[in-house]
């Protein structure tokens, strides 16, 4: 057959969709059901190998291609249109996993967290008012219910629970569990989800080993104050409103509302005391005497303090590149000096995906973390980065929210868990080496919380 010309393109494309449809009407049931899951497989293929940012692009072009459909929607479509979207919304939900319900919910967290962190006076005041209505609406009158009864259980009358010794072994990753915790066909989900999930192991400082180990002469110091070493020596702040229910009863952490994290400037605002990762710009005994200046570390030790300081500017690539951040502020403000010009934008982006090329930024310096650039026209091209300004920014927040989805995040906030900066828990991680299934949130943490042989910084260090 001679091949056929066309006039046009759409000609083209018309009479290849006339065959494909022709084609397909031909079909046998088994030829349909063949065709169909190849193209699953294939869209499913190109939807793995996307980087985060084209993701977001994809995203970005649905979005835009429905709004132009609905915007020309009769009324009839319209309502034809939000009953589907109901049922289809319904369906989805009912058939969910857990994890995928979490991982829902946290989205919606994010989304709603950017939102109130953007909007205006305005919008801020309608939206507590509305919550507040929402709330007196909803609220039950027997709320205080749970805590009286908590207080007047009759422990007696509680029927114990046993669920054996914690000595069973996962036959894939090694982890310890309990007895009753075993499934009936003897393959644990708690751990490695029955083999599904093998994470890197953590190349953990064997001086901090020692310490969390509790035979170093510093680790009972360490493990009685952990929570104030940990934060004097973070990157990130964070912040919840702690509610400690009233009454007598067992200890409790009760967190009101959300935890959220935040990152400030290079430099503190005018007279403050530099904090956070602004300490680790000044040299080491200076910025251990600021840390221990704050009442909440005075149960510190300075000269552990200052050994874990050393430490971490020496192995941490949050510190290093916080380092490296003020040394190119420091030649760029003697270059202006010398030619007569004004100081450059000057920028880092702590990279959420550290395979990101950096021959992509203008007038780079690079180091495994992070990018510091400068150049005349702001922002550098990778919005999901963390930026870090040398100063605050005209009406910009001092402070910046870090997203909860950001790899960063654990070790920006726990420097004595994650001391070499690894990154955490992120959205397109896979399940192990080779393995197409995103890591679930859950999964992650399961993973790195079961009990194993081997030291882990996350058990030994709680307190
Ligand atoms: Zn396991």
């Amino acid at each position: 057959m001679r091949p056929k010309k066309y006039n046009s393109e759409e000609e083209r494309k018309a009479a290849a969709a006339e065959r494909r449809q022709n084609a397909r009407q031909q079909e046998t049931a088994d030829q349909r059901a063949e065709r169909l899951q190849r193209d699953a497989e294939a869209k499913r293929l190109h939807l793995d190998s996307e980087t985060a940012e084209q993701r977001a692009v994809r995203h970005l072009r649905y979005a835009e291609t429905y709004r132009i459909r609905i915007d020309n929607d009769t009324a009839e479509q319209h309502a034809a249109r939000l009953q589907r979207d109901a049922e289809a919304k319904r369906l989805k939900l009912d058939s969910e996993t857990a994890d995928q319900r979490a991982a829902r919910h946290l989205r919606n967290a994010e989304t709603y967290r950017s939102r109130i962190d953007n909007e205006t006076a305005e919008q801020h005041a309608a939206r507590l008012q509305r919550d507040a209505e929402a709330h007196r609406r909803f609220r039950r009158p027997t709320m205080q219910t749970n805590a009286i009864d908590l207080a007047n259980i009759d422990e007696k009358k509680i029927i114990e629970f046993y669920c054996g010794q914690m000595n069973e072994r996962c036959e894939f990753c090694n982890s310890l569990n309990f007895m009753g915790e075993r499934p009936p066909d003897k393959k644990f989900t708690a751990c490695c989800h029955k083999d599904k999930i093998d994470l890197p192991e953590q190349d953990y400082p064997e001086y901090l080993e020692t310490l969390m180990n509790g035979v170093d002469h510093n680790s009972k110091n360490l493990m009685e104050n952990i929570r104030s070493y940990n934060s004097s020596l973070a990157f990130a702040s964070m912040g919840a409103n702690i509610a400690t229910p009233p009454g007598y009863g067992p200890y409790c952490f009760r967190i009101h509302d959300q935890i959220y994290h935040r990152t400030g400037t290079l430099h503190p605002v005018e007279e403050q005391p530099p904090k956070f990762a602004q300490l680790y710009i000044l040299d080491t005994a200076e910025a251990t005497r600021k840390r221990l200046s704050i009442p909440e570390n005075h149960g510190c030790d300075e000269n552990l303090l200052n050994k874990l300081a050393e430490l971490l500017a020496n192995i941490n690539n949050f510190a290093m590149s916080y380092k490296m951040l003020r040394d190119v502020e420091k030649e760029a403000i003697q270059e202006a000096n010398n030619n007569g010009t004004e100081l450059p934008n000057i920028v880092m982006a702590i990279k959420n995906d550290r395979t990101q090329d950096v021959r992509r930024y203008n007038k780079p310096t690079a180091s495994e973390v992070a990018v510091v650039f400068q150049n005349d026209d702001g922002e550098p091209p990778f919005i999901r980065d963390i930026l870090i300004h040398l100063k605050p920014i005209e009406n910009q927040p001092m402070l910046k929210r870090i997203s909860i989805l950001d790899p960063n995040l654990d070790a920006l906030v726990y420097p004595l868990f994650y001391p070499r900066a690894e990154q955490g828990w992120t959205t397109y991680l896979k399940q192990k080496p080779g393995s197409s299934q995103r890591l679930s949130q859950m999964q992650y943490y399961s993973y790195l919380l079961s009990v194993r042989d081997k030291f882990n910084p996350l058990l030994n260090g709680e307190n």
